[in-house]
């Protein structure tokens, strides 16, 4: 690693030279930095916003999942049987599916190796348990902090190894040297001034380890604060993939944090208010039962992502009234645990589906108001909340349909290498889901790819970089670009927050869980128009600033990418699946709710391709069929003597 200054148009840039920049520094990103470095890459070095920031830090939930594969008891399990169960997720590819698959031990057993307190029985299993599309009790869990805890535990061992961080430094642009990878610019968060505002990154492989792009939606249960980055990867022309598949689902949005299990189980009252100030409580209104309202709502519990396949009649719909409130309606939405829905003293409980009674009865929980019973059946769950400064024994809790996960993302190979060489993927940008997938996988799969990244890079990323003088010649246009840029957002005037808002607002409003062809087509064209005039409309006060309006024109790109992707979709006659809806003239819709969610359920017809958009070619979408999971698994002389050879990395 060699710190130089590049002299472009009379100025001198600080520049940094090195084999590997690994961007981001959330489970994925440390995990890549680890690898690299016990596989001898150690002119390496983690570039990040900020060291605590990011997902895996600073998120959670009631029981944070880890997926692997099945350690205990008797459980039939395997590499295959695991990867059929990722494949059947619908539009994923076979190879990266057995890999994660493959790979799930190995990385999992890092972790507890560094110290993440994943359960154990006294005979010393790894003890599992199910959860959603997961046929084998896979799952485990470190407790609601997860992904914090695998953090920190990375972290520690980076600092022990001695992984090189250069922290607060932004990237902002991926640099290419013809069609291969070449550097990164970064924008120095804490520069003193104009002269160390921009700073490069000559690198002969970078790893893109940045997270889901939550920066695009507003309503969002991405911990505040991360924004994502796959605008720079989709600037670069590397392809996204199954753009269209997401998560969402009921969140409190201060603080943000998932509104599953208990908080539902209870049954809550669900309220919103209008401008005015008038009070709704609005689930009443549309059923025409308590005890099918009640039941639904209970279970909302454990049906947590919002599934089209539950909207008609199932407990999804409860998400779709939410939608409707908050979204079409412009009300503000809560949850109200300090009285009964209906207005009851004591709910009807024989009403209920048995189901959600005997549950009840059994918790001994047949009784008082929402917060009694959420004091008794999980008094943990009330404390989070007050631990975040919310009480609700005296206030209602702000929810919204909020985007919690993208199952797509960046395209890669089986080495997670993107289609530009030298570029790699890893961790939630990285696109290996399909349209379901197993509660706990994105953790796994952020470990797995970012190992594999590493292994690719080992051999054969070793090459020579771009030299000097070339280098300075690519980065010559970039810096231009840039600095040219951020003197014109400096020019005067502050309206960064109302592009910001009014962007990520409308991406939540068409571009989330209900989306439309012609309303896509629309926001498509208002956000072209603001991001070919970026500059001229996008102003900060100060250039502490700068990253923010950054993270807008990283957001408009990802946002036009993933409209793009939806559009494509419903125009080539997809239909309704996972977590989203596509609204049509034709279908079924929930009875009172008319046409505002009429929808066809998808048949199965695009479960076997993947759908792939270009943000350089001019937004195109191709759709390819899915790669096949592998055959046979080798025979062992064959394996071993390659292995001898390469380790078999090819
Ligand atoms: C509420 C919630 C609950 C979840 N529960 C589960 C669960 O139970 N099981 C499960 O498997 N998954 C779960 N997930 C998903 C999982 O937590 C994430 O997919 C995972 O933590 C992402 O890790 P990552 O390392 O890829 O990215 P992150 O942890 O988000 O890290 C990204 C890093 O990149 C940095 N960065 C971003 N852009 C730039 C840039 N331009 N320049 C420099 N640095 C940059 C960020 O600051 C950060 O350091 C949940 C997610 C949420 C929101």
């Amino acid at each position: 690693m060699k710190e130089t200054t590049t002299v472009i148009g009379g100025k001198s840039y600080r520049t940094v030279s090195l084999n590997t920049v690994i961007v981001g520094s959330g489970a994925a990103g440390f995990n890549a930095a680890l690898r690299l470095h016990s596989l001898g890459v150690t002119d390496c070095a983690i570039v990040t916003e900020g060291v605590k920031m990011g997902t895996s830090r600073n998120t959670g939930s009631d029981k944070q999942t880890y997926y692997k594969m099945n350690l205990c008891a008797d459980y039939p399990d395997s590499p295959r049987s695991m990867a059929e169960d990722f494949f059947r997720g619908k539009c994923v590819d076979g190879d990266t599916a057995y890999v994660e698959a493959a790979l799930s031990i190995p990385c999992f057993l890092n972790l507890c190796e560094l110290g993440v307190p994943f359960p154990v029985n006294r005979f010393g299993e790894y003890i599992g348990y199910k959860t959603d599309h997961d046929p084998r009790a896979r799952a485990t869990s470190a407790g609601p902090l997860t992904s914090k805890l695998m953090t920190e535990c990375l972290e520690a061992e980076a600092e022990r190894v001695g992984v090189k961080i250069y922290d607060k430094m932004q990237i902002i642009s991926v640099l290419k040297d013809g069609d291969r990878v070449a550097g990164v610019l970064a924008l120095n968060k804490i520069a003193a001034g104009e002269e160390d505002r921009l700073v490069l990154f000559r690198a002969t492989n970078v790893i893109i380890a940045t997270g889901g792009p939550a920066g695009i939606y507003a309503d969002s249960v991405y911990p505040i604060g991360h924004a994502g980055s796959s605008g720079i990867a989709f600037e670069a022309g590397v392809l996204g993939k199954n753009l269209t598949e997401w998560q969402y689902g009921l969140a409190s949005i201060a603080p943000r944090w998932n509104v599953s299990g208990t908080y539902m189980q209870v049954l809550p009252r669900f309220v919103s208010v209008d401008s005015e100030g008038k009070e709704y409580e609005f689930l009443a209104e549309y059923f025409d039962e308590v005890g099918d309202c009640l039941s639904k709502i209970f279970k909302k519990g454990y049906e947590w992502p919002f599934d089209c396949r539950k909207a008609i009649d199932g407990s999804s719909i409860i998400d779709l009234l939410v939608y409707r409130e908050k979204v079409l309606l412009g009300r503000r939405v809560y949850l109200d645990f300090r009285r009964n829905p209906y207005g009851y003293d004591e709910l009807p409980y024989d009403t209920l589906t048995e189901e959600a009674r005997e549950y009840l009865e059994k918790a001994g929980a047949c009784f008082g108001n929402p917060l009694e019973r959420l004091l008794h059946m999980n008094e943990p769950a009330y404390d989070l909340y007050l631990s975040k400064g919310v009480d609700l024994r005296t206030e209602m809790l702000e929810i919204a349909l909020c985007a919690q996960h993208n199952n797509g993302g960046l395209s890669t190979d089986l080495w997670w290498q993107t289609n530009v060489p030298g570029l790699y993927a890893a961790g939630e940008v990285a696109g290996t889901h399909g349209v379901y997938r197993p509660g706990g996988s994105a953790l796994n799969a952020g470990q797995v790819g970012s190992m594999r990244a590493a292994q690719h890079i080992a051999r054969f990323g070793a090459g020579e970089r771009t030299d000097e003088a070339r280098f300075a010649a690519i980065a010559e246009a970039a810096v231009a670009t840039h600095a040219e840029l951020c003197e014109k957002m400096l020019s005067g005037g502050d309206t960064l927050k109302i592009y910001s808002d009014r962007a990520t607002k409308r991406m939540s409003e068409v571009g989330g869980a209900i989306r439309n062809s012609e309303k896509l087509g629309s926001a498509l064209a208002e956000i072209k128009e603001i991001f070919d005039n970026f500059g001229s409309y996008v102003r900060v006060a100060t250039p502490a600033r700068l990253y923010e309006a950054y993270r807008l024109r990283d957001a408009l790109i990802s946002q036009m990418t993933y409209l793009s992707a939806m559009k494509y979709y419903v125009e080539a006659g997809g239909k309704s699946r996972g977590s989203a809806i596509y609204t049509s003239k034709v279908g079924n819709t929930p009875a009172k709710l008319g046409d505002l969610f009429r929808f066809e359920l998808d048949s199965g017809e695009f479960d076997e391709v993947v759908e792939e958009v270009s943000y350089t070619d001019g937004l195109s979408a191709t759709v390819r069929p899915v790669r096949p999971l592998p055959g046979d698994s080798g025979f062992f002389e064959n394996v071993w003597r390659r292995y001898r050879e390469d380790k078999n990395v090819y």
